[in-house]
């Protein structure tokens, strides 16, 4: 199918940056009036369009015609981290036109753009996926969202292949720009998985194969895990790699980052656990394995405490971890990422909460050793040299 370019002339109506076409978002025009076709919309466009919106391609069941070049960032879905990164379509709905030849050359025109650029099905998106708006309407209110991605499909590749959790480690690890607020947007593309919910929230909501969790320590690697964001409808998903570390979008800088749990990117967030499915799809061979599925008995060797903690059978809440810190003499403790570490040296070298200093010598025999010259001059340096505390040096000084 051809694509006939009539195109805008000024980009009023645009970003004016540099489209980087990282998927295509379907749309419908909503107008139903007779004579509301490609041509119609395109003229708008090009006559100096009143309305503060814009789009790639308006599709009818005539043809397809393009008003902005691929790489213009128009404005028509309502999130301007899609509108500056995605393609549009518009699908005609006019009374008086055909619509199932015209989502057909839509899908034509979107399968043509997957060859283009090289996208995959979880590239093609719908405008309800960016803003929550009820569109392309017809499509959704009839189920035909699938239908519609199979015609997209370049020939010989007719079903979607989801990654597995390994391929989709080794894809997450090829991203680096962000998806600013999209974290499910990262995480359904890492699987290859198509777009079906708009947040995290309403994808963890959905998944029917949930493992909760607050402990990495019970996650495969390859897992998508949720997370609750207090003040914040939407939540967050990221993957996890293993090891205690995630593969996530950080959408305050715009990227996409490797971090285990005491990175900023996790402040304030509540593990909810894993899914086995997502967005409707489950995942191959993500299941929990053995070794996950149990306490580890304290054979955990990565460097969160809070594993450690949960593969030891202990309580690792922050309640908890400032009382062991207490116990084993770190002052203070207020979750730091370097006290984290010190309580975790601690309790696995097996040292024991620090006791009272006892002096294991008698005040009597520390005396004499003193006035024997032992442990030098000046008390600070005695003190030291025996290994007590103020207190008890107070007691032994020589009298
Ligand atoms: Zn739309």
């Amino acid at each position: 199918m051809k694509i006939r370019q009539q195109l805008v002339k000024n980009n009023k109506q645009t970003y004016g940056g540099v489209n980087p076409l990282h998927g295509v978002v379907v749309h419908e025009t909503g107008n139903t009036r007779r004579g509301a076709n490609a041509a119609a919309h395109a003229n708008l466009q090009t006559n100096g369009n009143s309305r503060d919106a814009s789009w790639h391609i308006t599709v009818d069941e005539k043809e397809a015609v393009q008003s902005y070049a691929d790489n213009e960032q128009c404005w028509h879905a309502g999130n301007r981290e899609a509108n500056t990164t995605r393609l549009a379509v518009e699908i005609c709905v006019n009374e008086d036109g055909d619509y199932n030849a015209a989502f057909r050359n839509a899908a034509e025109v979107v399968r043509m753009k997957r060859i283009e650029h090289g996208w995959t099905r979880a590239n093609v998106e719908q405008h309800f996926d960016h803003s929550g708006k009820d569109c392309p309407s017809r499509i959704r209110a009839e189920g035909r969202w699938e239908e519609f991605l199979d015609l997209t499909e370049p020939e010989g590749d007719k079903t979607m292949s989801v990654r597995t959790p390994s391929e989709a480690i080794a894809w997450s690890k090829t991203q680096t720009k962000g998806y600013v607020g999209l974290c499910l947007v990262f995480v359904r593309s890492c699987f290859n998985i198509a777009v079906k919910y708009p947040s995290a929230a309403a994808a963890w909501a959905a998944a029917k194969k949930k493992h909760h969790t607050s402990s990495t320590a019970y996650i495969p690697a390859g897992a998508p895990v949720f997370f609750d964001v207090p003040g914040n409808k939407y939540d967050h998903v990221a993957l996890y790699l293993g090891g205690g570390l995630f593969r996530t979008n950080y959408s305050a800088k715009g990227t996409v980052i490797t971090a285990s749990l005491d990175h900023p990117v996790f402040n304030t967030m509540r593990m909810l656990g894993w899914t086995e499915d997502l967005n409707g799809v489950t995942i191959p061979g993500l299941t929990q394995t053995e070794s996950a599925a149990k306490p580890t008995g304290g054979k955990y060797t990565g460097n969160s405490i809070v594993d450690y903690l949960a593969s030891v059978g202990k309580d690792s809440s922050f309640a908890s971890r400032k009382k062991l810190a207490d116990q084993y003499g770190i002052k203070g403790y207020s979750g730091t990422s370097a006290q984290n570490t010190a309580l975790l040296n601690a309790m696995r070298g097996g040292s024991k909460p620090a006791a009272k200093p006892k002096p294991s010598k008698s005040v009597a025999q520390m005396a004499d050793e003193v006035i024997a010259g032992k442990h030098g001059s000046g008390h600070a340096n005695r003190r030291k040299s025996l290994g007590i505390s103020a207190a008890e040096y107070e007691r032994c000084a020589p009298r």
